[in-house]
């Protein structure tokens, strides 16, 4: 390994986000190297995707790579609060598109993707942990620790920070901004889940409605292997009411969800329970000199409508065609081609998310279905991951859209 190397592009991480924006940029001749802490496969937390992730997986050329596998498919999501579902088909959507995806178990996932990366020829390093940057007016140098904790330094003439919960660059460059979300906690686990076909569809995500704090929802994501993801978020302070460790928290929640509790009778941990919080957050600005922020290294929400890897993996694929031209020597507006197309679909779940919490999203998801097939399928859509769709008014006008639907049904 040189001690000094120079690169068209340097990635930082080789999550959904990093994987395939180098994919991509390989694949168009660029010589790009990803530099990723971990080595893979590693576990992450974020196993169900949506619909709207299948495009970019195709664009990227790696989707016979994700479909082969054999994870397990996903066709749309069950909600249940107390003895109320509503199933929702993804299939049944206003966008065109794709209808199913895939709920995924992450180390093999990432792995899958971040494999394709030198095939097309990029250039892929595990256990380089970045530790520094400078920017000049042609190009950027990043400081690299590698594993054996030797410091090295890769220039390069664009950097993609895909470091995701990392947030490399905003962190260096002091770009953190409060995402405006209430502070919550997660706390998840895997189950060989033993549950039987007839008590539960696999090809569904299932969320759950906490029966008296409607803020707090579980997720069951079944896997293809007979294990699920199991989690719980709520406010720290309703996770703390619950005990101590994380795992009687944890427990303890699920017992309160009588179905849901039902459903897990038999189920086995088959990982230690995990807990993360403060997850939401932002970038003041998603691209500077000579760099852009990709996935949650620019923004993340919120778990409950599973858009991020969605959201990583739209960002890569918006950002691929400005670098080419600025690696060409034309001139980009970041803001308007990169900043404003990405930030369209963010916004969507952000109000999405809102009207989660504020109750009204969960009074239009629990009433019973009308008449009205068209907007239901404009909702679906959305919870499909279509959210940059602008013909969309729940897209373009999210929150008059929501608000108007949730009114009609008081
Ligand atoms: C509780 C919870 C549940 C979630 N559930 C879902 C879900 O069901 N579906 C969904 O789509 N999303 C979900 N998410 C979100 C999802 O986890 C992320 O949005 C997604 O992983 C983002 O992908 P990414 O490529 O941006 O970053 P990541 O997947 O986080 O990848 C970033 C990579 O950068 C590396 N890195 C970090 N720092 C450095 C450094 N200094 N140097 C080098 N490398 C570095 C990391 O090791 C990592 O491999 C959930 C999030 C939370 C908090």
């Amino acid at each position: 390994m040189a001690a000094h190397e120079t690169r068209d592009v340097a990635v930082i991480g080789a999550g959904p986000a990093g994987a395939v924006a180098a994919v991509m940029l390989a694949r168009r001749g660029t010589d790009v190297l990803v530099l990723e802490r971990e080595t893979f496969p590693r576990f992450s937390i974020g196993e169900s995707l949506l619909p709207q992730s299948m495009p970019v997986l195709e664009r990227a050329g790696v989707i016979g790579a994700v479909t082969d596998h054999g994870f397990q498919l996903k066709n749309g999501a069950s909600f249940r609060r107390g003895p109320k579902t509503s199933v929702i088909d993804f299939r049944e959507k206003y966008t065109e598109g794709w209808g199913t995806t895939f709920q995924v178990q992450r180390a093999t996932f990432d792995k899958i993707l971040a494999d394709q990366i030198e095939p097309v020829g990029g250039a892929l390093r595990f256990g380089q942990t970045i530790t520094g940057v400078a920017f000049d007016a042609r190009s950027a140098v990043l400081n690299v620790r590698d594993r054996a904790g030797r410091d090295y330094e890769v220039r390069a003439r664009f950097v993609l920070d895909a470091s995701g919960f990392g947030r490399v660059l905003p962190r260096l460059l002091g770009l953190e901004e409060d995402a405006k979300l209430t502070n919550r906690q997660a706390l998840f686990v895997h189950v060989r889940d033993r549950i039987t076909d007839e008590q539960f569809d696999r090809n569904k995500i299932l969320i759950t409605v906490h029966p008296d704090e409607p803020d707090i929802w579980y997720w069951l994501i079944p896997f293809s292997d007979g294990t699920s993801s199991l989690g719980v978020v709520g406010r720290p302070a309703q996770v703390a009411a619950r005990g101590t460790g994380h795992r009687d928290q944890l427990w303890g929640l699920v017992t309160e969800a009588v179905e849901l509790k039902q459903l897990l009778n038999d189920a086995e941990e088959t990982r230690d329970v995990g807990s993360i919080a403060g997850y939401s957050r932002r970038a003041s600005a998603l691209h500077g000199r000579n760099y852009a922020l990709l996935g949650n290294a620019g923004e993340f929400l919120d778990p409950v409508f599973s858009s991020g890897v969605t959201i990583a993996l739209k960002s890569a694929d918006l950002v691929v065609d400005p670098v080419m031209r600025h690696l060409a020597g034309k001139t980009v507006d970041w803001e308007e081609e990169y900043s404003k197309s990405l930030r369209v679909g963010i916004d969507t779940f952000r109000h999405f998310v809102q009207a989660w919490y504020d109750g009204s999203l969960q009074k239009i998801i629990f009433s019973t279905p009308g008449d009205n097939h068209s907007i239901q399928r404009m909702v679906v859509s959305v919870l499909a991951g279509y959210a940059w769709d602008q013909s969309n008014p729940f897209v373009s006008e999210t929150e008059r859209y929501l608000s108007a639907l949730a009114g009609q049904l008081s």
